[in-house]
């Protein structure tokens, strides 16, 4: 007995430490998408930044014309972005020599390169189109099939998004490339990059294997990449350690340092379509679903059920998690329908484009404001947020453990529902939570960009 105990850990310690592996490793993050449609959010909350007005005209390149052009400065680049994770990102897995981008000269392999390197679905499609919001002209433009931008099998919301094909070589509005490029890592991206996700390139990528979530659940694995859990008890990292093994902040800062590389490369395309992939995880932060393991359950709870659990009743656990992943789905469901009918109906003094549109309160981005300022707002929102939801929407969609909200059809009727059952009252309390997680949004992502714009030469976006 005595030789599993981990240096200076007591018997309580290791019994606490089973406690919360056992909750914890249980979570099932079967909505890993935080906010749905980021570029819904994103227009409103950028579109009156002082740099569209000397923002020049960009011409679109191929993901792989844009490798080729830069081919021997981007290995320097990522060799040096690589030296800087390691140093400042307290929880980073670094990448294995074999993998990091030499410039070869071979075009035949470059995406496979850069794909590998910067530890990435090497299946994403890239494909050269625009994201169109409800109601935007498309110019004429071929429509796009959602199965030729995304590697999902099903792609879900997406089919309900309209996207436009672009050629190599058109003139392009840069806001519009950076909208777009907002909603793309939730087109795979991060899918697969563990060992045991059954991938052959997550044996490669060296960050081991899935910290939580169900690893045999496709839409799973992306969550260590777009969830952080930055503000939890010091008891649960202590027997926990795996809570930390969180990688958003990898892909904020590469995608941020990609932006500027690609701008003061002369290749502003790319410069506006990297902010964009960056920005996303970005946005992610300000979901309170997104930065608490399980929102509205308190740390003794969390110890209390899980001691059922190791005694045999796992109900208690099991519960628990299919509470909060169904909240965490009315969240994003009801954010999405509600938006998209406001731009339908160009209700443009609608509550949540108030609050997107308002960039009071923005802070300098570092390091330190993505955790402490971004991350912090946003973890400390969740119980409140998942209060309001459990009080406003109907039981069986939000408190009801037997039921798997996804597939209930009423969900696609939500706005209508929690009026309809709860009194309207219901409906605009539910409005003003998610509203203050836009504005916190809204602050996010233009912290973020402004500081891609100060490290950069305007005459690189401006002609
Ligand atoms: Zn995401």
């Amino acid at each position: 007995m005595k030789k599993i105990y981990m240096s200076g850990w007591t018997p309580r310690d290791i019994f606490v430490f089973l406690l919360i592996i056992n909750l914890l490793q249980a979570l099932q993050v079967k909505e890993a998408a935080a906010w749905s449609e980021h570029p819904l959010l994103v227009k409103p909350a950028l579109a009156n930044h002082p740099v569209w007005r000397y923002a020049t005209a960009v011409e679109a390149v191929t993901l792989k014309d844009f490798l080729i052009r830069t081919e021997s400065e981007l290995a320097n680049f990522l060799g040096r972005q690589e030296a800087w994770s390691v140093t400042n990102l307290p929880n980073y897995k670094p990448c294995p020599e074999a993998l990091m981008f030499r410039a070869t000269g071979n075009p035949d392999d470059i995406l496979e390169r850069f794909y590998s390197a910067i530890r990435i679905n090497p299946h994403v499609k890239v494909p050269l189109y625009l994201h169109l919001i409800p109601g935007q002209e498309s110019f004429n433009r071929d429509p796009a099939d959602p199965a030729a931008i995304t590697t999902l099998a099903n792609p879900g919301a997406m089919l309900s998004s309209r996207y436009v094909w672009v050629r190599a070589g058109e003139m392009l509005d840069p806001f519009e490339v950076l909208c777009t490029a907002n909603d793309e890592p939730d087109y795979g991206f991060d899918l697969g990059l563990f060992e045991d996700n059954g991938t052959a390139y997550g044996k490669r990528y060296g960050f081991g294997i899935q910290p939580f979530g169900n690893p045999n659940l496709e839409y799973s694995s992306q969550a260590p990449f777009h969830m952080g859990f930055f503000h939890e008890a010091g008891i649960l990292y202590k027997f926990g350690p795996f809570l930390r093994e969180t990688y958003i902040d990898y892909r904020i800062f590469l995608y941020k340092a990609l932006s500027e590389f690609a701008f003061q490369q002369g290749q502003p395309y790319w410069g506006w379509r990297f902010m964009g992939w960056g920005m996303h995880y970005m946005g992610d932060v300000s979901m309170p679903y997104h930065m608490k393991p399980l929102p509205g359950v308190s740390t003794t709870r969390m110890m209390w059920i899980n001691l059922k659990s190791i005694l045999g009743a796992s109900r208690a656990r099991d519960n628990a998690v299919q509470i909060v992943s169904n909240r965490h789905t009315v969240f994003e469901e009801f954010q999405l329908q509600v938006l998209r009918k406001a731009y339908q109906d160009s209700e443009n003094s609608h509550p949540f484009l108030l609050a997107l549109r308002d960039s009071a309160g923005n802070g300098a981005f570092s390091y330190d404001f993505l955790i402490n300022t971004a991350a912090l707002q946003s973890a400390s929102a969740a119980r409140e947020i998942d209060r309001i939801l459990k009080k406003n929407v109907p039981v069986r969609m939000v408190s009801d453990p037997k039921i798997e909200v996804s597939d209930l059809p009423e969900l696609e009727k939500l706005m209508e529902l929690i009026p309809g059952e709860m009194g309207s009252e219901a409906n605009s309390r539910v409005i003003r939570a998610i509203a203050r997680q836009m504005r916190s949004f809204s602050m996010n992502i233009r912290s973020f960009m402004d500081s891609i714009l100060k490290n950069i030469d305007p005459e690189s976006y401006s002609g």
